[in-house]
């Protein structure tokens, strides 16, 4: 179904309000954010990259069992509930676009923002919040290992959290290798073990998984389902009479290698940051390991009036709910610093 989403016009639409606060990212951190500021009498702007709201969401048609109050639901019917709800609510929303530069002046921000193919406009804001949310990085980072690209273009390798879902049965007799230690790869090792002949899980270091779905695979280990290699960096993928041959390399320079018919990477996630790097008035904000944007406990960064929220600054938990809390007190804070000192105090 499209989403008929508020659209609004710079000049017309802001103009009437004495704090409008930008949102980068329209996923679910986003949103909650956006809604919180309305409550709280702010005016929110949503700018979304893509066509339409609820990022990573939108692209997982599983149910969602982590939502208190949606069971039943899929992570992209969540994201149709939760952007009818923006869109009931009014909250201008641009999509299709991408921030081109950003002004600092004595009051606020001015913020250029251009459509996918369309015009340019300006918005002054008071202040603004990064939700621009997290990507899986599996293919970004074994593209350079060599044999990588050929078989992740030919299908052989998946790289999406649950990409293997819709292939299990297809996986029936086959081997196959999941590469990862954290809680994706062991999810899929686990979902994979049940169909496959046999299955490799390879990891560079100690499980970084929870508990549960560790102890489901070690039980799997035990049973000869799965075999652990561990630790192991890969360092070459071939293709040989229609199989994969994967060359590993153990700690002490050891190598081996195993023949196996699909592979799925599983190796985590990185936050969408790069972009802050093109804007002169963002691109000294202080990030940690993978990207990720420090914050204080109120989800202020290190520049002042911006703020952060939802997975682009929560390594401990990236989850719907968590995106959601952050929104509402990044929300809170805005309200109490536009409250304290007009927010921008250049
Ligand atoms: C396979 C998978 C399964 C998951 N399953 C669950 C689950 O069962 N339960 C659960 O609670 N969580 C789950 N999660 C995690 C959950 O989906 C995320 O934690 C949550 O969606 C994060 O929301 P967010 O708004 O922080 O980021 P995102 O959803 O990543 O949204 C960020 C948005 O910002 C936009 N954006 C990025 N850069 C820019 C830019 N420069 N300009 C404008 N817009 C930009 C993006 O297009 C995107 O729409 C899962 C994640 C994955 C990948």
């Amino acid at each position: 179904m499209t989403l008929k989403l508020n659209s609004v016009n710079a000049s017309s639409d802001l103009s009437n309000s004495d704090s409008p606060v930008l949102i980068i990212g329209g996923g679910v951190a986003g949103m909650s954010c956006a809604l919180w500021l309305k409550q709280l009498g702010l005016l929110p702007v949503i700018i979304e990259k893509n066509a339409s709201l609820g990022g990573q969401l939108q692209e997982i048609d599983r149910i969602n069992r982590w939502v208190l109050g949606f069971q039943g639901l899929t992570s992209q019917e969540l994201a149709q509930e939760y952007s009818n709800h923006i869109i009931a609510e009014n909250i201008p929303v641009i999509c299709d676009s991408k921030i081109v530069a950003i002004e600092k002046t004595a009051s606020c921000f001015q913020v250029y923002v251009k459509k996918n193919r369309g015009n340019q406009s300006l918005f002054s804001v008071k202040g603004i919040v990064i939700a621009s949310g997290a990507r899986t990085i599996g293919s970004e980072v074994f593209s350079k290992i060599p044999g990588f690209n050929s078989l992740f273009f030919a299908g052989l390798i998946g790289c999406f959290p649950t990409d293997h879902l819709d292939q299990l049965e297809s996986l029936r007799d086959k081997t196959v290798a999941v590469i990862g230690g954290g809680d994706n790869a062991h999810f899929t090792a686990n979902d994979v073990a049940k169909v496959a002949t046999q299955t490799y899980l390879l990891m560079r270091s100690q499980p970084k998984s929870q508990i549960k779905i560790r102890n489901e695979v070690n039980r799997l280990i035990d049973q000869g389902r799965i075999i652990k290699y561990s630790p192991v960096q890969i360092s070459e993928f071939s293709q040989i009479e229609g199989r994969i041959e994967l060359t590993l390399r153990s700690l002490n320079a050891d190598f081996i290698t195993i023949p196996v018919d699909r592979v799925f990477v599983r190796i985590g996630y990185a936050a969408n940051t790069e972009f802050l790097l093109t804007l002169d008035n963002l691109k000294s904000i202080k990030t940690q390991t993978g990207g990720y944007i420090e914050i204080d406990t109120e989800r202020r960064t290190s520049i002042e009036s911006v703020y952060a929220v939802g997975d682009v600054a929560n390594l401990a938990l990236q989850s719907v709910v968590t995106a959601i809390a952050d929104g509402a007190i990044a929300a809170r804070t805005i309200a109490k610093d536009i409250d304290n000192h007009g927010v921008c105090r250049c």
